[in-house]
């Protein structure tokens, strides 16, 4: 019974405005997951969740809740009492906070003393019992933000769907929303299915990583496995994978293989067929520049000597962009960059792991999941 999937989606193509805007072969979504969703504008992320959440209907296609088809094995009421959605926009009823956040608990009838300790339990969890009389009307994005999400939880939903709800806060607001949102997703363990198009959000919070594109799940693994693992390069460059270079195997055996790149060669792993195309994934966290001469890099497969072209500022911090016959971009902190006295112009020693080097084999099934 524990490991009947909470969502099972099968075939599901949504059709609007005549197009084909979702379809998803597959989709499973088990007890206690915290799904995100991550996806350029435009990908369907706010379909999916509609779709999931029985606003829209599938023109193709079910989705069975614990076993039961949503819309005719459990009607749609009865379903929708069972989930919680946060939207982008708090939408709150003009009333009080106390009374937005008991709201979904009214509707599903539960007597009064009883909402009260639920409300207050659950303004105390996001910080906002000094909030509760306040009209919504009067309140900050923040403050709205949290009361919205707070509402969800009053209800104790069994699943929670939240579509982009930090995306209009400045990052400080957001840090703090998302490090609360963490403790109660932690110590609740509601299965929830997060849709964000921010790559630090996606990966703070998921515990599984679905990579969506133009009405269709790419990719889903664990964050870890889509990060260094992308089917292709659309989702190498979603997950920040800032180096994918194009080359050709010019050797392969005994499990790693060479390949040419734009005349450089570069070990990779795997055996892969001769003069076969592959594209190369280097994140760039794994690229080490070092002073040439200095440093022991012996042991390192794919050395080169780079020029350092461009430097930018990426707040904490440079990326520095580096050609080594191929472009290679790397990030460094201000205080190594000044360590190595690395400035635009300089010539250093760039050197990456064999294992670092993620391949993308072209003509190749791909396999999602
Ligand atoms: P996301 O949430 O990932 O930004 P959406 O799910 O909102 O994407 O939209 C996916 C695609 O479907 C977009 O190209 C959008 O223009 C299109 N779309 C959404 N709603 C409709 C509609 N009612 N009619 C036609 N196209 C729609
Ligand atoms: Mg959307």
């Amino acid at each position: 019974m524990s490991h009947q999937p909470v969502f099972e989606a099968r075939d599901l193509h949504v059709i609007r405005g005549g197009s084909l805007i979702l379809k998803i072969p597959s989709l499973v979504v088990s007890e206690g997951e915290i799904l995100v969703l991550i996806g350029p504008n435009g990908a369907g992320k706010s379909t999916l969740l509609q779709t999931l959440s029985a606003l829209l209907k599938p023109t193709r296609g079910y989705i069975s809740f614990r076993g039961r088809r949503i819309g005719s094995d459990i009607p749609l009421l009865a379903y929708r009492r069972r989930l919680a959605m946060v939207l982008q926009e708090p939408l709150l009823f003009d009333t009080t906070v106390y009374n937005n956040v008991a709201s979904g608990l009214k509707i599903r009838g539960v007597k009064k003393d009883e909402i009260e300790p639920v409300v207050a339990k659950t303004l105390a969890r996001f910080g906002i019992s000094h909030l509760r009389d306040r009209s919504a009307r009067t309140l900050s994005g923040g403050e709205a933000r949290r009361t919205s999400i707070a509402r969800a939880f009053a209800t104790n939903p069994e699943v929670l769907l939240l579509d982009e709800p930090f995306s209009a806060l400045d990052p400080v607001m957001r840090e703090t929303l998302l490090e609360d949102l963490e403790r109660v997703l932690k110590e609740t363990r509601i299965t929830t299915i997060f849709v964000t198009h921010d790559r630090m959000e996606a990966l703070r919070l998921a515990s599984r990583l679905g990579v969506m594109n133009s009405g269709e799940i790419l990719q889903t693994g664990s964050p870890e496995l889509v990060m260094n693992h992308p089917v292709n390069e659309f989702v190498a460059s979603l997950v920040g994978v800032e180096n994918i270079l194009a080359g050709k195997v010019i050797r392969g055996n005994k499990g790693t293989s060479l390949v040419s790149v734009s005349g450089k060669e570069i070990e990779a792993p795997g055996d892969l067929s001769l003069e076969e195309e592959v594209s190369l994934c280097i994140r760039p966290e794994n690229v080490l520049i070092s002073n040439m001469g200095s440093g022991d890099t012996s042991g390192t497969a794919n050395r080169f000597s780079a020029s350092v072209e461009r430097i930018t500022p990426m707040g904490p911090y440079q990326k520095v962009h580096l050609n080594c016959g191929f472009p290679l971009a790397t990030f460094v902190t201000g205080c190594s960059l000044s360590a190595l006295c690395i400035a635009e112009g300089s010539t250093v020693l760039a050197s990456f792991d064999t294992m670092a080097v993620h391949v993308i084999r072209k003509g190749q099934p791909v396999d999602a999941r």
